[in-house]
């Protein structure tokens, strides 16, 4: 029999539907790996009464004839959704201690679509919430080791990371925990912990995704999307969780997108084993620099004759202005967290500290308390930017050239369908490798900032395994609102090799 856990979200759909297996059924087996697999710190909470109980109602709506095709498959969010705490009995924590004990009082949008709807608003998808899943405090960092409950170990091997901010998402998913995982993605946190741990994931579009209701780190970068096991799976929640919403000002007014519909769809000119035929892949020079890992720019190539056996051709493009998005990202990102994050004073909620001298005095030792390193680190960062005098030196300088990095994108367009690359320079490194140097894992971070200053999707594929048998990402970039082309490419990648199948040593 092949372990309930072992199966994916289509896979899982079309047995529920065929009442081959049930949703408490599913929900039951998975919660007791959760349990199990509690060492990985992947989740900060589950409520199993509350998720049978939603499995049980899944299940009836099945035999009712009324469920969706997500109805009753299990999924775990990042813990920067909110999430009703009378309805799912669970905590919204952000991965602060500034948070802890925070009961929201509401769904976050895309947690609402893909669960049990909006209030007021049409029948959401139905899906299971399994619980919370760790993250970096306000999902700033890229290994999980900012939580201030802990970080999460990689799957693939225990002293390594899975990558972050999403890594509870991505090791919960490698892991076999849950089929499927809600992230945020500001500057790379989807694509970097899917790469880091073998998983499947989608940044879409800025907008495509309703931000109401995601704990705000950076306004202007911040989307959610979902980590699975294949692009598949990844079409079917985007599907779900995307679409307008009127209480998200950023949010994109488009008619609802059939992503999977999109993704199955043949391109002009595709024939027998070449899906692919016609699609213009760019490789931007920039993103295979001499200090690329051997074993990263090995798989990453590998994928690459791959994808060119199945039809695509390959275009050498350019993005000049690649470096400059470490800089320009570190002003911008901490500069809209730092007045983001103005509202956590331990007044309205949050950490309040227990002794204080004055209003002042409670103000700041309530931020003291509650935040971490390097959540603190941003705020400084972010309000020095700012502050008179060297706002047009930096801020200003920045917005600029994140213009100039959203129009090399639009040249390279021009000449392809298409961006591919790594995802990462390394694999996963080990826990507190880099020793609190937050630098490193700055500079970690340059293949996915610029996608995401531009604002325009971005896609981790496994691609293959380097050293010490990590996982590797390759990186699919698109033009605005073409998840398709992407989900996709993905797709046929996966039609013709077997790495987002695997599965670690022990799950
Ligand atoms: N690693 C980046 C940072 O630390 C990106 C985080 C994210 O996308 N949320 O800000």
């Amino acid at each position: 029999m092949t372990s309930l856990s072992s199966m994916g979200v289509a896979g899982l759909s079309r047995a529920l539907a065929a009442g081959e297996v049930s949703s408490v059924e599913v929900t039951t087996e998975l919660l007791a790996a959760i349990d199990r697999h509690a060492g990985l710190g992947a989740f900060l909470a589950t409520d199993a009464e509350r998720a049978i109980a939603q499995a049980r109602q899944a299940d009836a709506a099945r035999a009712a004839g009324s469920a969706g095709v997500l109805a009753g498959v299990p999924i775990a969010h990042k813990d920067i959704f909110v999430t009703d705490h009378a309805r799912t009995g669970l905590p919204s924590t952000a991965g602060s201690k500034m948070l802890a004990g925070y009961a929201s009082p509401y769904d976050a949008t895309v947690v609402a679509r893909l669960g049990p709807g909006e209030p007021g608003g049409p029948a959401g998808a139905g899906m299971v919430t399994l619980g919370k899943l760790n993250c970096d405090e306000f999902a700033m960092g890229s290994s999980n080791e900012n939580s201030a409950f802990g970080p999460v170990r990689n799957p693939w091997d225990r002293t390594r990371v899975p990558g972050g901010s999403s890594g509870g998402s991505a090791a919960a998913v490698a892991a076999r925990l849950v089929p499927a995982a809600t992230g945020t993605d500001t500057g790379g946190s989807i694509r970097q912990p899917a790469s880091f741990s073998g998983v499947t994931g989608i940044k879409p579009t800025y907008g495509v995704c309703s931000r109401y209701g995601m704990i705000a780190f950076a306004s202007s970068l911040d989307q959610a999307g979902p980590l699975a096991r294949s692009a598949e799976d990844c079409a079917l929640l985007l599907s779900a969780m995307s679409g307008f919403d009127p209480r998200d000002a950023t949010s994109a007014e488009r008619p609802p997108q059939d992503y999977a519909t999109l993704m199955h769809r043949a391109r002009p000119g595709a024939a027998a084993g070449r899906p692919l035929q016609g699609l213009r892949i760019g490789l931007p020079a920039e993103f295979f620099p001499a200090a690329l890992a051997a074993d990263v720019n090995g798989a990453v190539r590998a994928a690459l004759a791959e994808l060119e056996r199945l039809g695509a051709t390959l275009v050498d493009v350019s993005l000049p202005h690649t470096e400059l998005a470490i800089p320009v990202y570190y002003i911008i990102a901490p500069a809209e967290a730092s007045s983001n994050l103005g509202r956590y004073d331990g007044v309205k909620f949050g950490h309040r500290a227990a002794q204080y001298a004055d209003l002042m005095d409670m103000y700041k030792k309530s931020r003291a308390e509650g935040f971490g390193p390097e959540v603190k680190r941003r705020i400084m960062i972010g309000t020095y930017v700012l502050s008179h005098g060297y706002y047009d030196a930096y801020y200003l300088q920045a917005q600029k050239l994140r213009r100039m990095i959203a129009d090399d994108f639009q040249a390279c367009f021009r000449r392809c369908d298409v961006i591919a690359g790594p995802v990462a320079p390394t694999v996963a490194w080990k826990l507190s490798e880099q020793g609190g140097d937050p630098l490193q894992a700055y500079l970690a971070d340059i293949f996915t900032l610029p996608a995401s200053l531009a604002g325009l999707p971005g896609m981790s594929v496994p691609a293959g395994f380097g050293a010490h048998g990590m996982p590797v990402g390759l990186q699919l970039i698109g033009n605005y609102f073409d998840e398709a082309t992407l989900l996709q490419t993905a797709h046929a990648l996966q039609q013709a090799t077997d790495f987002h199948l695997r599965a670690p040593a022990g799950f």
